[in-house]
């Protein structure tokens, strides 16, 4: 038989599992078996994608194990920080009944998230290559295994002084704040062992997919391979790869809290660039200050606007909201609307009269914004949303920072008003903000252009695919992972 055969394991979050679906959706398109393998909480998208004609194979593996008290059915979504050390360690619970799939059935390729390192041996035990689905940029991991290898945090008097990240293709620049204080200070917890882990696995994997696009980062998907010496290959964006309907794009991920129709004909009365559409993914929180802050900036930006907010615990005392200003919605009303919870976000984000994005930037969103071609106010919060923001600031210039400096997943703040206000207006109004959105939508269509057949990421998925062929067939051509710095 020459059909090749790929399991995939995503992780058990939905920034994770959204664009490992969509791989497989991918690789199914071109004639590969494709098994995902979930855990109850992610049981429904992947049939969703069956039921809209997808022919991918599905195996749910029981989690979270009873031993570890979490609740049935978690993702890490509704993960708070003292629940973590826990839910890491259940993941990793999850290797035995994993191995026990993969001696049955025996695939040719297990595509498995960064988040579990020990899938490389796993596979290995079966002699089958095992590829790191990198949910993020070349340039974020450009940018990590620089920090990690030079400490420049270590060379300056304060967190708050600027430094420039040696040897990458940019100067960019970043503050001590903006690495995490476990990791500056060393600290040995489940956390930062989990991130050692992963450093070695993505050296001894196989090699790394990424969800980008040549165009997008040249500079880094070359540092990442000729300088870095690690394996790559570059599939996405992939949101373009697979053409799905309106209900597709609506329905990514979770059910919207507001009717979509309802939605796209508030934002269809508005004029083409005249809505801010806000939103920080599906794991970041805000104090209810910050929130404050935010709906104050908007007012005074006067700007049309969509604002996403996630229910986060302090958002709600005595069964009533307490994070808006008095009287807002009221003085609001003809101009923005809030949604409470699941946005149709892609939806929003093709929308002509979506001028600009408020982003955490979560490489999903990030690429979200740039296949819709929208310019984007950048607020990263945590993970590696900082090195993000710098391809969206400094390298592609398609945005502005609202001037986050500080790391923290959950319950962020300290960003006034005044500062949303102008990072907003910076883009809706004047030149500078005009010349960003041509430049967005010149890399709209290389995204488009990428994807398509003989673009730069259709044809490095069938060098891939390729590879795997000739491993099955006992031709190892994989290259020695072997970092030159
Ligand atoms: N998302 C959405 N509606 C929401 C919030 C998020 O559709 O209200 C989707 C968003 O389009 C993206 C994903 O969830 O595909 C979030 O992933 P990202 O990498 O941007 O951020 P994370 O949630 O991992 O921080």
């Amino acid at each position: 038989m020459n059909q090749l055969h790929v399991f995939f394991l995503p992780y058990l979050a939905y920034g994770h599992m959204i664009p490992t679906l969509e791989t497989a959706k991918l690789f199914a398109s071109r004639g590969v078996q494709t098994t995902m393998i979930v855990t109850p909480g992610f049981v429904e998208p992947v049939e969703k994608a069956r039921k809209s004609g997808f022919n991918i194979g599905i195996h749910v593996m029981k989690f979270p194990p009873e031993e570890s008290g979490l609740p049935h059915g978690i993702t890490s979504d509704q993960i708070s920080d003292d629940m973590l050390p826990k839910f890491l360690k259940s993941m990793d619970l999850l290797q035995e009944p994993l191995e026990k799939l993969l001696e049955e059935f025996r695939p040719d390729c297990l595509v498995a998230d960064v988040l579990f390192p020990w899938a490389t041996d796993a596979a290995a035990k079966f002699d089958i290559p095992r590829l790191i689905f990198h949910g993020t940029s070349f340039l974020a991991l450009c940018a990590s295994e620089h920090m990690r290898i030079y400490k420049p945090y270590k060379n300056v008097s304060s967190d708050l002084e600027e430094f420039v990240l040696p040897n990458l293709p940019h100067q960019l620049k970043f503050t001590g704040t903006q690495v995490p204080n476990f990791y500056r200070e060393e600290i040995e917890n489940e956390l930062t062992k989990l991130l050692t882990k992963i450093k070695e696995s993505e050296i001894r994997s196989y090699g790394v997919l990424f969800n980008s696009f040549y165009e997008l980062e040249p500079d880094y998907a070359d540092h990442y391979r000729k300088v870095l010496r690690r394996n790559s290959w570059h599939i996405g964006p992939l949101l373009l790869c697979n053409k799905g309907g309106e209900d597709y794009k609506a329905q990514r991920g979770k059910e919207s809290a507001i009717d979509e129709h309802e939605c796209l004909e508030w934002l269809n009365s508005k004029e083409p660039n005249s809505v801010v559409y806000i939103c920080f993914g599906s794991i970041a929180t805000f104090t209810t200050k910050q929130l404050h802050e935010i709906a104050k900036g908007l007012e005074i930006s006067s700007q049309k606007f969509i604002w996403v907010v996630r229910k986060g615990k302090n958002q709600k005392e005595d069964g009533k909201e307490n994070w808006l200003p008095e009287g807002f919605e009221e003085r609001t009303k003809d101009k923005g609307l809030i949604i409470r919870g699941w946005a149709p976000q892609l939806l929003i984000l093709e929308n002509k009269a979506t001028g600009v994005f408020v982003t955490h930037c979560g490489w999903n969103s990030m690429l979200e914004g740039v296949c819709s071609g929208v310019p984007m106010v950048t607020w990263p919060v945590f993970a590696e949303q900082f090195y993000n923001e710098k391809l969206v600031t400094d390298v592609l210039r398609i945005g502005v920072s609202v001037g986050n400096k500080q790391y923290k997943r959950k319950e962020s703040e300290g960003i006034e008003r005044e500062a949303i206000d102008m990072a907003i207006r910076r883009i809706m109004e004047g030149e500078e903000g005009s010349e960003m959105r041509s430049r967005a939508q010149e890399y709209k269509e290389k995204a488009r252009k990428a994807v398509e057949e003989d673009g730069s990421s259709y044809t490095d998925l069938s060098a891939l695919l390729e590879e795997l062929r000739a491993y099955r067939l006992g031709v190892n051509t994989t290259k020695v992972n072997n970092c030159s710095i």
